[in-house]
């Protein structure tokens, strides 16, 4: 039994070898990504309800590895997050989408997205020179700042410090800032006090409680109050099917995101889900 055992640690040990290794290697991929132009962003809209007409998009970054194919953001934002790449790629992303934003702009006018939000990592808000980055892709693309917003978690402004001075410098050049997957942080309400944020978005954990019980549906209700009392935008992630959609209209969203109305798309797709005649 005990031979057993030492076999089976020494199993461990290799693959924690081998998941080092898998992340080595990930890590040093990724660090060429963005010159092999492996990276891509996709778009998914967000709609007013209850017609599900555009208002915005939010980018979303994918990578198209020559040999693992697709690899998720869930898998390689972690790695680059802890690698320091985040620092380019997010700067990457931050241009890429400002370029596309003031690129729809020019060639769909009035039907063009709204805005743009993009994902900003925690470790990315707060390196000293984001604001200037940030800046820089506005100034680069010619896209107007109040068009776009940036998404930023409740665990990243928790700690307060430089992420607010972040927040803050987001104000002042008139960009946007959206508390991403609200209500899923330790301090979700405390953070609604101090953080001088625009747009709430409330996880999709809570939007699949919609229809559920009346419980659940307490809970959403009480997000989309807190967020209109505070003159929030307030965004329903998530969302899946038509009913969450009605149901949610009734319970006092105007803002929706999720598959029932698009999924991510490719820019050109974005065209077409703008210019399409509204449903009625
Ligand atoms: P997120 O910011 O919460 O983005 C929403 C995620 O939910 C996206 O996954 C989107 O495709 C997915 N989603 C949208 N509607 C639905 C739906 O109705 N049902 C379900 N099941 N999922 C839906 P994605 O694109 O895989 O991104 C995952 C996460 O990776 C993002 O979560 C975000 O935290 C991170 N991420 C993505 N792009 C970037 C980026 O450019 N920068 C940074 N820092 N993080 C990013
Ligand atoms: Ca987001
Ligand atoms: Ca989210
Ligand atoms: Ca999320």
């Amino acid at each position: 039994a005990k031979n057993q055992g030492r076999g089976r640690c020494v199993e461990f040990d290799q693959s924690m070898d081998q998941a080092a290794q898998e992340h080595a290697q990930l890590a040093a991929d990724l660090s060429v990504a963005i010159d092999r132009n492996e990276l891509a962003l996709v778009y998914q809209p967000i709609v007013t309800l209850p017609h599900g007409e555009l208002s915005g998009v939010e980018a979303l970054v994918r990578w198209q590895h020559p040999v693992r194919g697709f690899v998720s953001p869930v898998e390689f934002i972690p790695v680059a997050e802890r690698t320091g790449l985040i620092t380019a790629l997010g700067a990457w992303v931050l241009y890429e989408a400002c370029q596309q934003g003031a690129a729809w702009l020019r060639e769909l006018g009035p039907a063009a997205p709204g805005r743009i939000s993009v994902n900003v990592s925690a470790r990315q808000l707060i390196e000293p020179d984001f604001p200037t980055v940030v800046e820089a892709a506005l100034l680069a693309s010619g896209l107007p700042a109040e068009k776009l917003t940036v998404e930023i978690t409740e665990t990243a402004v928790f700690d307060g410090g430089p992420a607010l001075v972040a927040v803050n410098a987001m104000k002042d050049l008139g960009v946007r800032v959206a508390l991403d997957d609200f209500g899923t942080g330790h301090s979700s309400l405390g953070l609604l006090r101090t953080v001088p944020i625009d747009v709430l978005k409330v996880d999709k954990s809570f939007v699949d409680g919609v229809g559920q019980s009346p419980e659940q549906e307490a809970i959403i209700t009480s997000l989309s109050q807190i967020g209109s009392a505070m003159r929030l935008v307030v965004v329903a992630e998530g969302v899946e099917t038509g009913a969450q959609a009605d149901r949610l209209y009734e319970l006092g969203y105007r803002y929706a995101q999720g598959y029932h109305f698009a999924r991510p798309l490719k820019a050109p797709e974005i065209a077409g889900f703008a210019l399409k005649p509204s449903p009625v």
